[in-house]
């Protein structure tokens, strides 16, 4: 399972041969530890346009010292780009710097929200900072990312900031966020070391893979974890809740009662709904019986349904909860071979999109998905050797993401300052080459 490609170019002779035989340099990425918990080096502050934003207090906050030598993070403010003569400020901005950027840096943009009701000249031109983005994430290379963040208030925006410009989103890369307006009441403490301490996080599939990094991460942000798997996995389960001090609890997520034994397994109410359990069935669709189609969509799709409409209607869900529900980039950009996991991912993303403006007006609780490219688990260790190698590859950063990658950007999504961000489908994917 370990990416042997990966080490060979980090020694001398191994970037020799791949760089002579123009194969791709993937850059060993920083992610958090204790030890290095952010980035080390400048933050950069460009801006393009005429900015309203009160940005500088929430950079300040970020404890990233502000400057321009070899900066480890760049935030270009182009809220004020609203013709083709001010784009070119994004251009004159970043241009003279990208050299200097370090190697696992971050560049992010910020841009603002698309009004219907907007000049079609303003459109375009913060429309362009997609492509912008995107491009310019597939090649600035050595491990460095490129996002951009739709915005109305830098408050509002605080802990996505602070996610993209920390380790925690190394793998994450090519995406446009979209923080609404408000959300913004969370306290200075927020930011302390165990913002979730006080709060109860369920994580389906929890025994093992990205499930069982997505608990450690909860727990190591102060929630207390149950632990949900298969009957057959409960000694897993067991093993992963005792070492996170959670619980476990053996439940099929399929059983139609699945719901109301959760409601009764937590009396006092539940904050972070983790839909994370899942199964592939991989067949093509002309070979594809009845039974690989219907199990795929019912732990997929028709149990993440299922359970959230009773947690939602039983008021398990507490005000100030947070459902995070686990899509694909296969559902994004389809697979062959996927024709039943495509479809209950991409059900996922339509979930999320029509529930979240709903659960949060009704039950102050936001809805959003993770959508993974290549994670390094059990799963894609199943990949046949060709095809892992190819999906491995297949992105900007030129290798597979860890399940730590799609917790952190899980975490992000659970923390109390999050609020603002809703219906949102963020890709953990390195900006894969599949799909938009
Ligand atoms: P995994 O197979 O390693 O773990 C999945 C867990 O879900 C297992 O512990 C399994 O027992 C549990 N589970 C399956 N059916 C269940 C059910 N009916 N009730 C309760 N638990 C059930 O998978 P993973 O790679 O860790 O994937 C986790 C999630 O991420 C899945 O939704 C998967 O579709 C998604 N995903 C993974 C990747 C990847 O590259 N690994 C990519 C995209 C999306």
């Amino acid at each position: 399972m370990a990416d042997r490609y990966l080490s060979f170019t980090a020694t001398a002779p191994g970037r020799f041969l791949t760089r002579r035989l123009g194969l791709p340099q993937p850059a060993a990425l920083r992610r958090w530890s204790p030890e290095h918990p952010s980035l080390t080096g400048d933050l950069l502050h460009l801006t393009a346009g005429k900015s309203t934003l009160d940005l500088a207090p929430v950079l300040a906050r970020t404890g990233l010292p502000l400057g321009a030598a070899d900066p480890a993070a760049v935030v270009l403010d182009a809220t004020g780009v609203h013709d083709v003569d001010t784009l070119a400020e994004v251009h004159a901005a970043l241009h003279p710097v990208l050299r200097t950027v370090a190697a696992s840096g971050r560049i992010v943009i910020l841009g603002s929200p698309l009004d219907a009701d907007d000049d079609h000249h303003r459109a375009a031109v913060q429309q362009a900072l997609e492509g912008f983005t995107r491009s310019l994430g597939k090649e600035i290379g050595r491990g460095r990312t490129v996002n951009l963040v739709r915005l109305t208030d830098a408050t509002s925006a605080e802990s996505t900031l602070r996610f993209l410009l920390s380790p925690k989103s190394a793998y994450v890369s090519g995406q446009v966020i979209g923080v609404g307006a408000g959300g913004g009441q969370w306290a200075a403490r927020d930011f302390g070391e165990r913002p979730l301490a006080g709060r109860v996080a369920l994580v389906t599939g929890g025994a093992r893979g990205i499930g069982e990094a997505v608990g450690e991460v909860l727990a190591r942000d102060g929630a207390e974890v149950v632990v949900l798997d298969v009957p057959q996995a409960e000694a897993d389960a067991r093993r992963v809740a005792g070492r996170l001090g959670g619980r476990a609890l053996a439940l099929d997520i399929t059983a139609a009662d699945a719901g109301e034994r959760i409601a009764a397994e937590l009396p006092d109410g539940l904050d972070l709904l983790i839909h994370n359990a899942g199964v592939t069935r991989d067949r093509r669709l002309v070979n594809m019986p009845a039974d690989r189609w219907s199990s795929v969509l019912d732990v997929n799709l028709a149990s993440v349904l299922r359970t959230t409409d009773a947690l939602l209607a039983k008021g398990t869900l507490r005000p100030g909860g947070r459902i995070v529900a686990t899509a694909s980039i296969a559902g994004l950009a389809g697979n062959a071979g996927q024709t039943n996991y495509g479809a209950s991912k991409a059900g996922v993303a339509g979930l999320v999109r029509a529930l979240a403006p709903r659960a949060l007006d009704t039950h102050g609780v936001t809805v959003n998905a993770v959508a993974p490219g290549f994670i390094e688990t059990r799963m894609t260790a199943a990949v046949p050797l060709f095809i892992r190698e190819a999906g491995r590859r297949m992105n900007s950063l030129a290798q597979g993401g860890l399940p730590v990658d799609v917790a952190e950007t899980t975490a992000w999504l659970a923390h109390p300052a999050s609020g603002a961000v809703n219906g949102q489908v963020v890709r953990v994917c390195g900006q894969s080459l599949l799909g938009a």
